[in-house]
């Protein structure tokens, strides 16, 4: 690999591709815009925790830190469904397996988990603050904000959805991209701990207020917390403009939620809203001086809980395929670009369609009946079936096949719910039988390295 060795971004997947790097035997320079997150409180904007899964599990037992990363999480069993007017709200279980949990997690520890292990490695050297606006192959020169240059041979750019090294790919001719707007926003609000310093919510579940068009979720935190955040089209968020309008819409829509809630107007008016979008870039590398990952290559809207696992999930085929290849990067590059598109292609399309489920299918009664017949059927066929959800969550079978499979099952539930002499046993049994390992496996088991 032609140096200097360049990182553009200190994010989940530039972090871990640094770990990565430096095993390989690389020294590598990463360049980050923002200051450093262990030393500044920079969380404003951004969302504050994450649903981490099997395919972000695997790669930090990789690396060495799960260990670390166990000490912050907080497991959510299922998703606790608060449907309007109920008062006793009902935990949908994820599955019936014990690993069959997601986890809760701050980005900023597990950011600064991953940092730190970088910097351990002795080779790894971190610049904050550090805007990369542009890159010059003809000069080897990365340009920054502040004016300054810095050489390179090779430059990742893991520098989130609106990626400046995305930008020179595109300049090259070498890429292609076009924004996909989802025409949602979301708001993030901090529901403080009870009086004691409890939670006032149940802290092992992923709580949903599905309200058809627009939803509110919550994750825990290990302070006592909870990181609410509010899904809704744009003009909902435009026509939000006053204390009033915010008041009358959580007590009309959230007014369970809306009680727990202190300073509430205050936190909404406040808060930034973000907006969403999904990234389908073609064309992730060019030449052996460049190669995209993470959001810059595949950003995907956060319905499936999947982006940073999908980050993490591609930096790890990259480590692959440039041990596989050290002396041909360009082919490595195609050859990671050609296992990871048609599979990041497949989650962004069902994180789209989570969002319909979490929002409205949830409490859906044909749906909660297909869903109970899906993990009867898992339980029945372990080798043979599991849930469209469990295998994007607790597999690391390729998003694409999971998207395949889930579609073949639906076909047969669907079909038994119609005619109950249907022999869907024997259909699921004639579904070739799932990968070894997957989707069964605890992820801690299917670290390689
Ligand atoms: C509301 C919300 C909820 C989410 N929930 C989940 C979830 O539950 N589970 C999940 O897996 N994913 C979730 N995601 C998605 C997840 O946040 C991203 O997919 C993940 O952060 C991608 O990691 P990355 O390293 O590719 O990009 P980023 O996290 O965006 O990191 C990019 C890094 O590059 C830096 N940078 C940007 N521009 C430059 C520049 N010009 N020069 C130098 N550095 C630069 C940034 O400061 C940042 O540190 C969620 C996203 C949102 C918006």
């Amino acid at each position: 690999m032609k140096g200097p060795i360049t990182i553009a971004g200190a994010g989940p997947a530039g972090s871990l591709l640094a770990i990565y790097l430096a095993r390989q035997g690389h020294d590598v320079t990463v360049y980050e815009s923002r200051p450093d997150l262990r030393r500044a409180d920079i969380g404003a904007g951004r969302s504050i925790n994450l649903a981490l899964a099997t395919r972000g599990i695997v790669p930090l037992v990789d690396v060495g830190v799960i260990e670390q990363v166990d000490e912050i999480t907080i497991p959510m069993r299922g998703r606790m469904v608060h449907a309007v007017g109920d008062p006793a709200p009902e935990l949908q279980p994820y599955g019936i397996l014990e690993h069959e949990v997601i986890h809760s997690v701050s980005r900023s520890d597990l950011n600064a988990i991953l940092l730190d292990a970088a910097e351990s490695t002795g080779r790894v050297t971190i610049e904050f603050e550090k805007r990369l606006e542009r890159v010059d192959y003809e000069e080897s020169l990365l340009h920054f904000h502040d004016g300054s240059t810095a050489p390179f041979g090779m430059v990742f750019g893991a520098d989130g959805a609106n990626s400046p090294v995305r930008d020179s790919l595109i300049a090259k001719g070498a890429c292609t991209y076009a924004p996909e707007p989802l025409g949602h926003d979301y708001k993030e609000l901090t529901l403080p701990p009870a009086t004691d310093g409890s939670h006032q919510l149940d802290p092992n579940a992923l709580h949903i207020w599905p309200r058809g068009e627009f939803m509110l979720i919550a994750l825990a935190n290990p302070g006592g917390d909870f990181t609410v955040t509010l899904f809704a089209p744009t003009e909902t968020f435009e026509s939000l403009d006053s204390a009033e309008s915010i008041r009358a819409y959580f007590q009309a829509e959230f007014a369970e939620f809306a009680v727990l809630m202190p300073g509430l107007v205050e936190q909404f008016t406040e808060n930034p809203t973000g907006k969403l979008a999904t990234v389908r870039a073609s064309g992730w590398s060019f030449e052996d001086r460049a190669v995209l990952m993470g959001d810059a290559a595949h950003g995907v809207v956060p319905f499936h809980g999947q982006g940073m696992n999908a980050a993490m999930e591609s930096v790890r085929a990259l480590d692959r395929h440039i041990r596989a290849s050290p002396d041909d990067l360009a082919a490595a590059f195609g050859n990671y670009e050609a296992e990871r598109k048609p599979n990041t292609d497949a989650i962004a399309d069902m994180a789209i369609s989570n969002y319909i489920e979490m929002r409205a299918s949830v409490v859906d009664p044909d749906y909660l009946a297909k869903r109970a017949l899906a993990l009867d059927l898992q339980q029945r066929h372990p080798a043979h079936l599991s849930p469209r959800y469990n295998m994007v969550m607790f597999s690391t079978m390729p998003y694409a096949e999971a998207m395949n499979r889930a579609a073949r099952q639906a076909e047969i539930i669907a079909a038994s719910i119609a005619d109950t002499s249907v022999d869907v046993d024997a259909l699921v049994t004639a579904l070739h039988a799932l990968p070894a390992n997957d989707p069964l496996a605890d992820p801690k088991a299917l670290s390689t390295s």
